[in-house]
């Protein structure tokens, strides 16, 4: 019989541990724009995405009916053997999207990480120079290069050293934890008189708002002095948008709201609703550097994946989903603003457009996190039917994550299990 616990045993004996699962007993069946139902016939709100991936929801017919029809035509010749269209086409809107003036270019992959790896294939070829900055907390993808860029151990990086060299890691910018701005660039110039002259610096790399890390959003201030640290150095801006592009931020990337031109930005996720797919987008010039042969994949720029995502571009704009992610993100806070007032554990309330998160910590103490009580509220709100998401480097963090097409009716019902799973929660602790 097929059914989550037949499924969830199977699973175990099959698939190795290490891929953990946030919600391991809810083996899905269908899902359909923001309610996914499992084998057991169980509906869920979907307030995960699959990770910040399908903003447009599950099975949005356009980006399905352009994907059958690429399928139909051919699913794979390779871009590196015969191309095709709709691989140029792609290329060529991002390049008009991406933010900044300078003429751009872009090239495909199919994951985050390997736009990460990538990006700093080109950087390094560019400037000749190895050295990459990047910062705590921060989470660049699970490959060697992935690892060795993330800014947190545990999980992703305990047991699988040693990883590349010339990587160097400052703290980000998180004035809820008492870092500021200042802290944070005082420590790049720290760095550059303690471990490595700045001419050895190809590249420094951040996330706009920090994903994984926590839901931290960097300041336009911040933003601003790392571009002009940058230029004074010749050193590249790479901004991962890997989890905030593609309307989520309130705007098509999260860099629009801090006014400065990336050299490069890696983009995946929701670039095609879930078709797996992954680009650098950069300044033409530093984009051309690497030697003809020397970048690619088999895989990369999946023809069925850019015909979805150029779907998926046509339907942000047409349904303004840049302006309706806005809408979202205050309407989730405000909720979690009234929720706050009877309940100090609320530590923070963070949003940009709508990524948006809620940090739990104890008695209101920003010191204090308290990732027990939220993985307890995950589970509660599991119970009453909604998918949630925990994050965090302290595990602390709920991170909302509707897809962008979510019903009205279904975010006020999801907002009211997170209402009802606090206040269970909160009973919890006390019994304890
Ligand atoms: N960069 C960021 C900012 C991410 O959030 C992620 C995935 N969570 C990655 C890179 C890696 O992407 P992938 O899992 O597709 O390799």
């Amino acid at each position: 019989m097929t059914n989550n616990e037949t499924l969830k045993r199977r699973r175990d004996a099959a698939v190795p541990r290490g891929l953990g699962t946030s919600h391991p007993g809810v083996f899905a069946e269908r899902a359909k724009n923001a309610e996914i139902w499992d084998v057991d016939g169980r509906r869920f709100i979907d307030f995960a995405s699959g990770i910040a991936v399908t903003n447009l929801g599950h099975a949005h017919p356009e980006v399905v009916a352009a994907a059958i029809q690429q399928a139909q035509q051919f699913s794979h010749v390779c871009f590196q053997v015969t191309p095709y269209e709709a691989y140029v086409a792609l290329a060529e809107r991002l390049n008009d999207l991406a933010p900044g003036m300078s003429q751009k270019k872009t090239i495909f992959f199919s994951t985050g990480a390997e736009a990460v790896e990538n990006a700093v294939k080109i950087a390094r070829a560019a400037t000749g120079r190895p050295g990459v900055i990047a910062f705590s907390g921060g989470f660049h993808g699970r490959t060697m290069m992935g690892m060795a860029l993330t800014g947190k151990v545990v999980p992703y990086k305990i047991g699988f050293g040693p990883f590349p060299a010339d990587i160097y890691h400052v703290p980000f910018p998180t004035p809820y934890l008492g870092v500021s701005e200042d802290d944070s660039l005082a420590a790049i110039e720290m760095l550059f008189r303690a471990d490595v002259d700045p001419s050895r610096v190809g590249a420094i790399l951040l996330e706009p708002v920090q994903g994984e890390g926590g839901f931290y959003p960097v300041s336009a201030s911040f933003m601003r002095a790392l571009r002009s640290m940058c230029d004074s150095h010749g050193i590249l801006l790479i901004i991962d948008e890997v989890q905030t592009g593609f309307a989520r931020s309130g705007r098509m990337f999260a860099t629009e709201h801090f006014g400065v031109e990336p050299d490069l930005m890696t983009v995946a996720k929701s670039i095609a609703n879930g078709f797996p797919l992954s680009a650098v987008v950069g300044k033409a010039e530093i984009m051309d550097a690497p030697h003809p042969g020397g970048l690619g994949g088999t895989f990369g720029g999946s023809p069925v994946a850019c015909a979805a995502a150029l779907s998926v571009l046509d339907i942000i704009e047409r349904e303004s989903l840049c302006a309706r992610a806005s809408w979202i993100g205050e309407r989730i806070a405000d909720r979690m603003a009234v929720l706050a007032l009877h309940d100090n554990g609320i530590g923070d309330i963070r949003a940009l457009g709508a990524i948006s998160a809620i940090e739990l910590v104890m008695d209101g103490d920003p010191g204090r996190p308290d990732p027990a009580r939220t993985s307890a509220l995950v589970a509660a709100a599991r119970e009453r039917g909604l998918l949630l998401l925990q994050c965090g480097v302290r595990g602390n963090v709920i991170r909302f994550l509707p897809p962008l097409t979510i019903e009205e009716a279904l975010l006020d019902e999801a907002l009211e299990i997170i209402a009802e799973s606090l206040a269970e929660t909160v009973a919890v602790k006390t019994l304890a």
